[in-house]
């Protein structure tokens, strides 16, 4: 068995028909689009082509994407640049527990800054409650940002239903759509959202690159200034073959979504049922099925460590997570497991594999084989092994 990839919440594999449309404006095409000559005519049209396509993946009009350096930098002018804009208006913001870094930190931020956060609770599968967001909501609340699909377990929110809660209630909403392109329905009017943050490299696009849907009428402070690119909200020469890359794995990603998400699907339910019969003591975290991602398998097994299982299972060719990949430096467990209520010990023992439409059922097959021996000879060699007692407090 070849290398197997079992880490596409943390980047993906770029496709290698967006790397074809990539390739002439690196070589050829490689002008500014800012620039009166022809070169420059040629990238501002591969700009406004690659804009279409970003907007058409989420039915947007073409004019209220902005490109940016990814999903970071994204949900940065989107909390950042919703928050001091609408600041005369009202200092809170309300978001969840389970957001990914980008969110969080930003938040921390404003926090910083004089803006006040309300951090909403989720429920044992990760889901956002429409009852805490209406309790959550102040007349001083100006913006409402929610995940759309967790990157650690998988949750799909109820993005619309709790998107016309803020918008009912006069604030804005936002989602960090991320880890939902190409995996769900993403459909701006649907969704009833104002912001939504998107990365290329999450949906076989390049790396650097992402884009922010912003209504029309919606105001944002920009993060960076400079030459006005971008209708002022993102100054700097436009990353012409990045931007062309991620429109193309846009269009690639929706075309063919339907096929994708099944086999995803087919290969995510045969690695929890078969993990789960195969090794004892091993649960799933985040939702079973319903409002689960095509992509993501998220284990919990008693007695070991996560760092341990990526090693073994490392040796044996399969790349996989102890959940956040951001979070895997630090020893501190995971906020998103933390906020499920698992104990400290539970979420260390997790494990998280995160498929693409370039996985396969072999592959799948060949993980369920590799686990339960690892598991075993973890389990042997781990203190916290049965028998052994400990006390652990509850985290919430
Ligand atoms: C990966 C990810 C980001 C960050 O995107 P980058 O393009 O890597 O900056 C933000 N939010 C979620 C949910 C992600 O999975």
């Amino acid at each position: 068995m070849d290398r197997v990839y079992f880490d596409n919440s943390a980047t993906t594999r770029v496709d290698d028909r967006v790397l074809d449309a990539m390739r002439p404006y690196f070589l050829e095409k490689y002008g500014n689009a800012s620039s009166l000559h022809v070169f420059g005519h040629e990238a501002f049209d591969a700009m406004e082509i690659a804009r279409g396509q970003v907007a058409a993946a989420v039915n947007a009009a073409p004019r209220d994407i902005i490109f940016t350096s990814g999903g970071t930098e994204s949900d940065n002018l989107a909390l950042q640049g919703a928050a001091f804009a609408s600041a005369s208006k009202g200092k809170h913001i309300v978001t969840s527990s389970i957001e990914h870094h980008a969110v969080l930190h930003t938040c921390q931020f404003l926090e910083s800054q004089g803006f006040k956060v309300t951090y909403l609770p989720v429920d044992s599968e990760g889901f956002v409650s429409e009852e805490d967001l209406k309790n959550a909501i102040t007349p001083e609340t100006t913006l409402v940002s929610i995940m759309m699909a967790n990157n650690e377990i998988g949750t799909v929110q109820r993005i619309k239903d709790l998107a016309d809660i803020a918008k009912e209630k006069g604030a804005l909403f936002m989602t960090d759509a991320v880890q939902a392109l190409t995996k769900v329905p993403v459909d701006v009017d649907e969704l009833n959202v104002d912001l939504l943050a998107l990365s290329a490299h999450k949906f076989h696009g390049p790396k650097g690159v992402g884009a922010l849907y912003v209504r029309k009428g919606v105001k944002l402070r920009p993060l960076v200034y400079g030459g006005g690119h971008e209708r002022g909200l993102r100054s700097s020469t436009e990353n012409i073959p990045g931007m062309v890359g991620m429109g193309k794995a846009a269009e690639l990603g929706i075309r063919e979504m339907e096929e994708s998400v099944d086999r995803m699907k087919a290969m995510r339910d045969r690695l929890i049922d078969g993990t789960l019969a195969a090794v004892p003591r091993a649960y799933l975290n985040g939702p079973p099925d319903e409002g689960r991602l095509c992509s993501n398998a998220h284990f919990r097994f008693d007695f070991i460590e996560g760092e341990g299982m990526v090693l073994f299972l490392d040796m044996q060719g399969i790349a996989a997570s102890t959940g956040s990949a951001c979070s895997t430096k630090s020893l501190e467990p995971s906020h998103v497991l933390r906020s499920l209520g698992l104990r400290h010990e539970q979420c260390h023992g997790s494990l998280r594999l995160s498929l693409s439409k370039f996985n396969t059922m072999e592959e799948a097959d060949y993980f369920i084989e590799t686990m339960p021996p690892i598991i075993e000879r973890l389990r042997k060699m781990s203190p916290l092994g049965e028998g052994v007692t400990y006390d652990v407090p509850t985290v919430h």
